[in-house]
């Protein structure tokens, strides 16, 4: 099981380059290093710095 994405979790744009570290747009680290919360859609875990979950693309910003 990978846990690279193909696309950003962190803004969200396409990652062509699905082995890529990180994001070409933003710089965002693609790598769930410490998944340390869980996506409320997919029940996936995913960092709370992320703002889309990283397995299903639902928003889970939790900077409210
Ligand atoms: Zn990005
Ligand atoms: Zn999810």
């Amino acid at each position: 099981m990978s846990l690279n994405a193909t696309f950003c979790p962190h803004c969200g744009e396409d990652v062509p380059e699905s082995n890529e570290s990180f994001c070409g747009e933003c710089g965002a680290s693609l790598s769930a290093l410490m998944p340390d919360t869980a996506c409320p859609n997919c029940a996936e875990p995913i960092q709370d710095t992320d703002i889309y979950c990283r397995h299903c693309r639902y928003f889970v910003s939790m900077n409210c």
